[in-house]
This record gives structure tokens, sequence and C-alpha cells, in this order.
């Protein structure tokens, strides 16, 4: 009865930016659980990349060239995949920058704008193009990623673009949450503390950075995409009917202290 709450047999599931890091291992999970999976991701050989990844592990993905910070270049991808698959259930709202490092004072208005467009406004037009399809059919489920930092101020890396690029989206879930419940439309978030992925690498002084972050973390590791992944799983799946407007942290136990 509850093991069935997570199959997601016929169910079409699109991941933004799901072609590494935290999006491809969420293309995993939701394959495994039986769902259609389309890859969206703005660089066509890392959708590529994460297609034939899937392809080695024993699944199947569509792949689709999409610029979440592009409202048209959404809307069309949106209205076709709608088209080809005549359904989308599930949208992961994950691709996403950090560009850490750069104290308020330094950043310029292309940082900012840059930082916000993707992590704020590619989440809204997304949400926006999909979830207006699932508005009409009166169904879906909407995952956004969002991060601790839109909780804590990260420290010692200055990010304030990011944090709060985050933290709205965490009142974007919640608003969204409450506009489409009527229309059976779920939309959650997962906050994840730091994660093992590529987008970490992109950090000058990563290593020594990595040292802080360990000693401010109570479980005193990183996180692994697999465990967002199964969060995301979680909140897509039936087994979260009644969870709406959640943003739910997994971050071992980062914002205890
Ligand atoms: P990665 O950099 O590993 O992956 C991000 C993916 O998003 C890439 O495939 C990237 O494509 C894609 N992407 C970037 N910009 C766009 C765009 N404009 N349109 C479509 N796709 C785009 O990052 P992570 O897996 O680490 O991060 C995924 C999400 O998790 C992000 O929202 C991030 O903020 C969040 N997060 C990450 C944490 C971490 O510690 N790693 C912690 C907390 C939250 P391309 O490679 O072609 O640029």
């Amino acid at each position: 009865m509850y093991l069935k709450k997570f199959d997601l047999s016929g169910r079409v599931a699109v991941v933004t930016g799901g072609g590494r890091g935290i999006g491809h291992a969420c293309t995993h999970a939701l394959a495994e659980a039986g769902a259609t999976v389309v890859i969206a991701d703005v660089d066509h050989e890392v959708a590529a990349a994460g297609q034939a990844a899937l392809g080695e592990a024993g699944y199947e993905a569509t792949t689709v060239t999409m610029d979440v910070t592009d409202p048209g270049q959404v809307t069309s991808a949106a209205n076709d995949l709608v088209s080809q698959f005549g359904h989308i259930d599930i949208l992961v709202n994950n691709a996403g920058i950090a560009r850490s490092g750069t104290g308020a004072e330094d950043v310029s208005d292309e940082h900012w704008r840059n930082v916000i467009d993707v992590n704020l406004n590619g989440v809204f037009w997304c949400s926006r193009a999909f979830g207006g399809h699932m508005v009409q059919r009166g169904q879906g489920a909407i995952v956004n990623i969002g991060s601790m930092s839109g909780y804590i101020v990260n420290r010692p890396q200055e990010q304030s673009y990011y944090n709060a690029s985050k933290a709205a989206v965490h009142h974007l879930t919640r608003s969204l949450a409450a506009e489409w419940a009527e229309h059976s439309v779920r939309v959650n978030a997962v906050a994840p503390t730091y994660i093992d992925t590529p987008l970490l690498k992109t950090l000058e002084n990563g290593e020594v950075l990595k040292r802080d972050w360990l000693r401010d973390t109570p479980m005193r590791r990183l996180g692994q995409p697999e465990e967002i992944a199964s969060v995301v799983l979680f909140l897509a799946s039936d087994a979260a009917s009644l969870m709406t407007g959640s943003i739910v942290l997994a971050d071992g136990g980062f914002t205890c202290w």
C-alpha cells in the first residue's frame, strides 16, 4: 500500500538542469520510479551526457535544449512537450547557478541580474509554463530546488545574490502552492546543504571553504546528489499527497547550529 505511492508509472517528469549534478540524480530517481523523464538543459551536450548516463543505468530519457531564463523558449518547450506526451505531471525546477565569492559592494549589475535570472526568474517562467498546463488538467507536482542559503547566511564565502534568490524561491513555492492547491497542483521545495556536485568545484578555494563548512555541519560531511534526489522523488510522488508549500531541509543538521 505504501510503496505503491512512490510508483510514477505513466507520469511524465521534466527536470531543468537535468544533465548533471543534482538534476541528473533526480532524473535517475524519477526514472527508477517509472516516470518518463525529460532532461531540459541549456547546453545540449550536457543534456546528451545525462541521457547517455541514464541509458547506461538502463533508463531512457528525452532531451530538450532550454534556457530557463528565456520565457519564450520555456513556453514553447512546455507546449511542445505537452503535444508530444499529452501531459506533464512533474516539474523539477533544479537549474541554478551560484557565482559565490563576491562581496555585495563589488557585485556588478550583470552578476546580480544573472543569478536572479537563472535561480528565481527561471523557476517562475518554468512554473508558469508547465504549471499552467497542470492547472488546466487539474493535477501535477512541482518540486523546486531551493537551498539552506534561503534560511542562513553562508560563511565564509559571500553570496548575497544567491541567498536572496533562494529565499525568494522558497516564498514563491509557498505562494504557488496556495494559489494552485484548488487545482490539485502541489508545489514544494527541497533546501539542501552543500552537495558534492560540479557547481561546488567552480568555487575558488573550494577545499579551504570545505573545512569551514564541515566544521559548521553536525553530520561533518557534504551531501550527495542522490540524497537530494530521494527527497525530490518523495515530494513528486503520491507519498507526499498532503504536502504543499513545504520547504524540506536536507542539510545534515547545518541549520541546527
Ligand atoms: P550543477 O552546476 O552541477 O548543475 C546545474 C545544471 O543546471 C547544469 O546542468 C547547468 O547546465 C544547468 N543550468 C544552468 N543554467 C541554466 C539555464 N539558464 N537553463 C537551463 N539549465 C541551466 O549544479 P548543482 O547540481 O550543484 O545544483 C542544482 C541546483 O541545486 C541549483 O539550483 C543549486 O542552486 C541547488 N543547490 C546546490 C547546492 C550544492 O552545494 N551543489 C546546495 C544547495 C542548492 P550547464 O552545465 O550547461 O551550465
